[in-house]
């Protein structure tokens, strides 16, 4: 799966998708994250991507013409379902039934904005679906745009090890999941429960679905 991800701050992405579980993945070629800087299209002398809005009002907004042609470059050269995406406050909000529903996609063109936000129009023209991550709103669409690839890619063929790691999780598994231990047996005067240890998987199995429930229903009614 590709993800093109259209930025001011491309080293960003890079370096945020490059370490750990995603970074080991982009290098066995499980996926592919590449970051395109809008900058490279302007057309103006000092490169600028920016201007004041029309109607009056704080801050700047993004142009359209150098995200229009930045677009099209990217898209020309890609094969297979393309979905466009424009990380948003303004979107639905990000969950893990829509990273499952991405995933069917061959590749994702996210695209960031910045500083007030986007010229509605290349909006309007080149965005399938805007997604936010959650009701608060921050500078820029690059975490947001990390957030929704490694939320997707750990859903990729060999990213993770076993597919079961994400079968039993919080959230997808309709509750959150149960509490987990390792060694050493005893921290801090707090030992690991003894039906843990006992070596009985029917006994250990019933406690854990207790313990998800019990903690599903404290922090996350929602979800039951
Ligand atoms: N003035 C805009 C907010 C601009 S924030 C408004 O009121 O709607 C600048 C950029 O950060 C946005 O263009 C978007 O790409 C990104 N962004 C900010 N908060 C976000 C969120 N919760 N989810 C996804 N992207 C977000």
């Amino acid at each position: 799966m590709e993800f093109h991800v259209l930025t001011l701050f491309p080293d960003l992405i890079d370096r945020v998708t490059g370490e750990s579980i995603i970074g080991r993945a982009r290098e066995a070629g499980l996926i592919t994250v590449e970051a395109h800087n809008i900058r490279d299209f302007s057309k103006d002398k000092h490169r600028r991507v920016d201007d004041t809005p029309y109607g009056g009002g704080m801050g700047m907004l993004m142009a359209a013409p150098p995200i229009y042609d930045c677009y099209s470059a990217v898209k020309a050269k890609l094969e297979g379902s393309v979905r466009v995406i424009y990380m948003s406050p303004q979107g639905k909000v990000f969950s893990q039934k829509k990273a499952e529903e991405l995933k069917g996609y061959d590749n994702l063109i996210l695209l960031c904005g910045h500083y007030e936000g986007i010229d509605r129009r290349v909006i309007d023209e080149i965005v399938d679906e805007e997604i936010s991550i959650g009701d608060y709103i921050l500078t820029g669409g690059e975490l947001p745009a990390c957030i929704v690839i490694d939320a997707i890619a750990r859903l990729c063929d060999g990213v993770l090890a076993d597919p079961s790691c994400y079968e039993n999780e919080s959230i997808a598994s309709g509750a959150l999941e149960y509490p987990q231990y390792t060694r050493p047996v005893e921290y801090h005067g707090v030992r690991v429960p003894d039906v843990l240890l006992s070596g009985n998987h029917a006994e250990i199995e019933k406690w854990r679905r207790k313990e998800a429930l019990k903690l599903t229903m404290k922090n996350r009614p929602d979800l039951l």
